[in-house]
């Protein structure tokens, strides 16, 4: 396929916010390209060239961008530099210069969609001498037979930042719409969780054009990283009974621990697999785990759900998150880190069990078969501590006991439910103590001034919709730390971010949502100076979540929720 005519697609897409109107764009082109061999065109609609699942990055700066467009275009870097810092957005700035091209690009080839997706997914695996220089040759080959629109969009979709609106739930409605019913539930019950278990929307739709007996033919398969079940809260914990309780009235509560998600995976050929909630891959990071697994756990394949956590070596008392986070992103001396920042394995729930998928299974069951395969080890690996009661006073016995015991809270869990990857729909509950804390994604930043000049010293923090779509709420200083002994500090944020940067305006920039931090705050205040239309009051740094995704970060309902709270927390 031409890319041209994706190009076309993208700039309809653009000139139309309405969500409707969007999906109905796509669901139109989605028809238009069901014959086509490939369909990894449908990564290409959500500006990526791989699955969700996919970690793989570009390794594409903003200098790196303008060193291609003035290889292709014969333009000076210069030039570029100014014109980028006028318009902001690298996107138009290789429009506008596209259009002036030199004379030696006019006899180019018409580009297609497949050549775009080759020379993309072929970046990161350049290695070794001479790769810049051979990144930048990609990059330039595409730009240099790209029309103006064209130039735009690979730019765009190489600085991960597409802008055209199109989230992960107007895909899946998107695909819906174009090989079912509009108004057929169950087609995007089954669209959904299709996706749910294989993360990779090309996949899916390919499926889907064959119809709803392909899509229920998707298949957990140990080693493939998916999307993991997650919980709304509950109100109190008689409002958890009233939710999750069965006939006789009895839930499953358990901990709910303070450390980070772990799915572990043995494959058919024995190989350990451990993804974090985001989907990233961590393996190497934990040999102890490895380890744990191999000695504890009796099965020839699964994929087990747990919380890793950490406890202090000396005094064995459990730590939070925060203490063990660098565990996630460490490169070298892991051995010696895990020696230092040990973690417990608490498993509370298996997805696939020597060959088959248990997910439709009840959780009872499942919870009897962990019981059965885990030889429970204290401080390496045992089945979260659970209870389960038709009696609220020992629920709350049990809760508070977790407290005791330095975890968050707990969670509640409806004993016939089954496992339903991706989803936040009340089989689960958590309960905790009231907390004026969000998880937030960094959506721009300011450079400090005295001290901190040279640092990013003030971050702009964003909620999403339920599209994804990002919303301000408010700007966070206090929390980050002047020394990187103390904490995370100005100097580790700005290096994280600095990479991420999209535009400079002055002592400002805009950052491209990747980066997770929790703040908590005094109150939410209704505000028209942002544009979710909430600001936080006295809002602090507690930890950066290198652990979570943009998915995983607080949405408008419930920022909404914790107003209204508070609101009426004043009234009566
Ligand atoms: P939250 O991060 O507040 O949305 O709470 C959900 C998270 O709690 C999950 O993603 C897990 O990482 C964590 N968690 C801790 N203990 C449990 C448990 N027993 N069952 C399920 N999730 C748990």
């Amino acid at each position: 396929m031409q890319y041209q005519k994706l190009c076309e697609v993208y700039e309809e897409l653009e000139k139309n916010p309405s969500r409707l109107k969007k999906t109905e764009i796509l669901a139109e082109f989605l028809k238009s390209i069901k014959n086509e061999k490939h369909h990894e065109i449908v990564y290409l609609l959500q500006g990526r060239v791989w699955p969700d699942y996919e970690e793989k990055e570009f390794g594409i700066s903003t200098q790196l961008t303008i060193k291609a467009l003035a290889r292709a275009t014969g333009k000076q870097e210069e030039e570029i530099v100014k014109k980028w810092k006028k318009l902001g957005d690298i996107g138009e700035v290789a429009a506008e210069i596209s259009k002036t091209k030199s004379q030696h690009t006019l006899f180019s080839t018409k580009l297609t969609t497949y050549k775009v997706l080759e020379n993309l997914q072929a970046l990161p695996g350049l290695v070794g001498k001479g790769t810049i220089d051979k990144k930048i040759g990609l990059i330039a080959e595409l730009l240099s037979c790209s029309s103006h629109i064209e130039a735009k969009y690979i730019t765009r979709t190489l600085m991960n930042d597409l802008r055209v609106g199109v989230g992960s739930g107007t895909l899946r409605d998107a695909i819906v719409w174009a090989c079912f019913d509009k108004e057929d539930k169950e087609a995007f019950q089954k669209v959904q969780s299709a996706y749910d278990k294989v993360t990779d929307f090309a996949l899916v739709f390919n499926k889907a054009i064959k119809g709803k007996h392909e899509l229920d033919k998707i298949e957990l398969s140990p080693g493939q990283p998916l999307k993991v079940m997650l919980a709304p809260k509950a109100e109190s914990i008689k409002d958890a009974f009233e939710r999750a309780g069965n006939e006789k009235g009895e839930i499953a509560i358990e901990y709910k621990y303070d450390g980070f998600r772990m799915l572990i995976n043995k494959d058919e050929k024995g190989e350990i697999k451990i993804f974090t909630r985001r989907l990233d891959e961590v393996t190497k990071q934990f040999p102890d785990v490895v380890k744990y697994i191999r000695e504890h756990i009796k099965a020839d394949t699964f994929i087990i759900d747990s919380e890793a956590v950490g406890y202090n070596k000396k005094t064995k008392r459990y730590t939070s998150f925060q203490h063990i986070s660098q565990r996630i992103k460490r490169k070298y001396d892991i051995a010696k880190l895990a020696e230092e920042l040990p973690i417990e394995i608490n498993v509370f729930d298996i997805l696939y069990y020597n060959g088959k998928s248990m997910i439709q299974e009840p959780f009872e069951k499942r919870t009897a078969l962990i019981h059965k395969i885990i030889k429970n080890n204290k401080f390496h690996i045992q089945t979260a501590h659970q209870l389960i009661t038709s009696d609220e006073k020992k629920a709350e016995e049990f809760y508070k006991q977790a407290l005791k015991d330095g975890q968050e809270g707990i969670m509640i869990k409806k004993l016939e439910s089954p496992y339903q990857p991706g989803t936040r729909v009340g089989n689960w509950l958590k309960f905790k103590p009231v907390a004026n804390e969000l998880d937030l994604v960094i959506v721009g930043a300011e450079y400090g001034t005295g001290k901190r000049a040279g640092w990013l010293s003030s971050f702009d923090v964003a909620c999403s919709d339920e599209d994804g779509k990002f919303l301000d709420i408010g700007k966070v200083s206090t929390g980050v730390k002047e020394k990187s002994e103390e904490g995370t500090s100005y100097e580790e944020l700005t290096q994280i971010l600095k990479p991420l940067i999209t535009s400079e305006t002055g002592k400002k920039v805009k950052i491209k949502p990747k980066i997770v931090i929790t703040v908590d705050f005094q109150e939410i205040q209704g505000s028209p100076s942002y544009n979710s239309g909430f600001a936080l009051r006295f809002p602090r740094f507690t930890a950066l979540r290198t652990d979570r995704s943009v998915h995983d970060i607080a949405t408008i309902d419930e920022v909404k929720k914790l107003h209204n709270k508070e609101v009426l927390k004043r009234t009566y």
